[in-house]
């Protein structure tokens, strides 16, 4: 192509909202442009790229025994309703009504479209295993839609599910769909790690997360620095935390008046103890289905921080908040001194699983200017769950060695869903004893526009986008120094007739511009190689830099394609 006949709006200004390089590039380079908050115009070069990448996504899942489907974008509320998730969805869903007043969403995801497809046309076990997938806009009315593609509100992305007759087998393809991802982060060039992640309230491991690894991720990854150990914080687990520190001593059960001591600091001064003896209280707001709100209490030791996902889950709620001191008050709590035993009437407290065997603790006594010391935690009665966040140092559970912290892009995500939707929505199949049952989904999402930030993200320096070799809009550049000097342009265009005839994706910049302008365009852009063909076209040589690291070599002009083919690897 071009470069005069295309469509590239480069430009020097930073974009004020921008602040990471992807968002800046992106836009710098004339990829994208936006049109709104989360909002986005694809460009002729953001429209090869993404081509791209949606090509290498579907050539592989096909390969692997996918196919391709296109489900209406636009969804009936009713299937939403069905599978209750009309509600629980939250504000993130954007609902509307048509002339007739029938009430549609605007598809997050589409399991619920795709269990009806499936439903209506799948009778028998014969007809399994089946992977349908899409790759197809979806719109989430992000809260806080950010860093450019990353996280959009209308965004594209690769939405799969699979149809099994039984678990077994729906573990299978969980597998080769693992597999098949991997493959295709792989050919995309991208440093990547599989983690464990969060299950919803369903909990299990049959959920993870391919994460792209990059200091701007919005994620925070636990890794082990001796295995292959790898989890989103939502969903680390470590080796029952330990202390050095020195154990209080034991005495009886008893109340004890602390008059204004009511934060874990406090407490620790007061009865020079280390916090890893104390129990931290943290008092949450769950919301419900149908506006149902509810104060919960969740205890953990005064040395770890409650993970928030984990004590959703533990509750099963579809969102936690921060509840006032006059919520606190109005159910007979007292903040600062709150704690998991004598609890005001109909107060649900969910307890850390490591304080279940610990002793010689101090609690809050749920009663003012009180705490409640020597406690042995093995005697409360009520619930327990996994709630703390894994912090760096924590040991791995699987081999002890040291976890620490990494951050990640979330770029792909596999999940076991079991019966869920299949039962809600009566998604039925006859089995080989003619007994209906609902059929056993896993689900299988790509964020493919998304994609084109991570790899920025991961692919970039001070001057521009260095593309990997699979996603470059074009694999090399041809730049004409002097576009007034008729060698230069008969060289330059018969080398752009050669590549190709070759079949090679090769940018022609013929505008008349300086060198300079030129030179920081490709840097900007960041096709993997330019031919720049300048002064010492009369030497009979030109030159090839490659983009990344910007190393120059002079290539002898009768040389340069069978170069070129080798470094491209035509
Ligand atoms: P996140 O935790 O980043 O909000 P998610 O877990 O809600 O994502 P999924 O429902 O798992 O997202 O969707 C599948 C994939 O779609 C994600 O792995 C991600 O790559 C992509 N994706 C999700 N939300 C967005 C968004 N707002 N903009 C761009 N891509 C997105
Ligand atoms: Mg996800």
């Amino acid at each position: 192509m071009r470069f005069s006949r295309l469509l590239i709006p480069t430009s020097k200004e930073v974009p004020a909202d921008a602040v990471l390089p992807s968002h800046i590039y992106l836009l710098r380079a004339g990829f994208i442009r936006s049109v709104g908050s989360g909002l986005y115009n694809f460009l002729p070069l953001g429209k090869i790229v993404l081509d791209k990448v949606r090509a290498i996504v579907k050539e592989e899942l096909d390969k692997a025994g996918c196919q391709e489907v296109e489900l209406s974008f636009v969804t009936p509320a009713s299937l939403w309703r069905d599978s209750g998730r009309f509600d629980k969805y939250g504000k993130e869903l954007l609902r509307f009504e048509d002339r007739k007043g029938n009430e549609f969403v605007l598809g997050p995801t589409h399991e619920e479209m795709m269990v009806e497809l499936v439903k209506q046309s799948v009778r028998s076990y014969k007809q399994l295993p089946l992977n349908l997938y899409q790759i197809k806009t979806k719109f989430r009315d992000e809260i806080r839609p950010r860093f450019g593609l990353m996280r959009g509100r209308e965004f594209l992305m690769k939405d799969g599910y699979s149809f099994h007759r039984d678990q077994e087998d729906m573990k299978r393809e969980f597998l080769n769909m693992q597999e098949t991802y991997s493959r295709i982060f792989e050919r995309l060039g991208l440093d990547f790690r599989i983690v464990e992640a969060d299950s919803g309230a369903i909990g299990g491991s049959g959920s993870k997360e391919f994460m792209v690894l990059a200091d701007s991720g919005e994620d925070t990854l636990v890794v082990c620095e001796e295995c292959d150990y790898g989890a989103n914080i939502e969903a680390a687990v470590r080796m029952p935390a330990k202390s050095d520190a020195q154990e209080p001593e034991r005495g009886l059960e008893a109340r004890f008046h602390t008059p204004g001591v009511e934060t874990m600091e406090e407490l620790s001064d007061f009865f020079h103890i280390d916090p890893f003896f104390m129990v931290k209280t943290v008092a949450r707001k769950a919301l419900y289905d149908g506006g149902e709100e509810k104060i919960v209490l969740f205890a953990i030791r005064g040395s770890d921080e409650l993970q928030d996902t984990k004590a959703c889950n533990a509750v099963d709620a579809n969102e936690l908040v921060e509840p006032s001191a006059d919520e606190l008050e109005s159910v007979g709590l007292v903040p600062g001194y709150m704690g998991p035993f004598e609890l005001p009437e109909g107060v649900r407290c969910v307890l850390d699983n490591e304080l279940a065997q610990a002793s010689g603790m101090v609690c809050g006594a749920n009663m003012k200017d009180y705490h409640i010391v020597n406690v042995d935690m093995s005697r409360y009665d009520g619930e327990f769950g996994d709630l703390v966040a894994v912090k760096e140092g924590d040991r791995c559970r699987r081999c002890g060695g040291r976890l620490r912290y990494t951050r990640g892009i979330e770029v792909g995500h596999i999940f076991q869903l079991g019966t869920r939707y299949s039962e809600a929505l009566g998604a039925v199949f006859l089995d080989e004893n003619g007994k209906s049952r609902p059929f056993e989904m896993g689900t299988y999402g790509i964020g493919i526009s998304r994609l084109l930030a991570a790899i920025i993200e991961q692919n970039h320096d001070d001057k521009g986008c260095i593309w990997t070799k699979a996603s470059a809009p074009f694999a090399v550049e041809i730049i004409v120094s002097n576009i007034g000097d008729e060698k230069q342009m008969q060289v330059a265009e018969k080398l752009y007739e050669e590549l190709r005839d070759m079949g090679v994706e090769v940018l022609f910049d013929d505008r008349k511009e300086r060198f300079g302008f030129k030179m920081n365009d490709f840097e900007l852009i960041g096709i993997p190689y330019a031919v720049i063909i300048g002064k010492k076209l009369s030497e009979g040589s030109v030159e090839l830099v490659k983009r990344r690291g910007l190393e120059r070599e002079s290539v002898a002009l009768d040389e340069i394609v069978a170069l070129l083919k080798e470094r491209i690897g035509l």
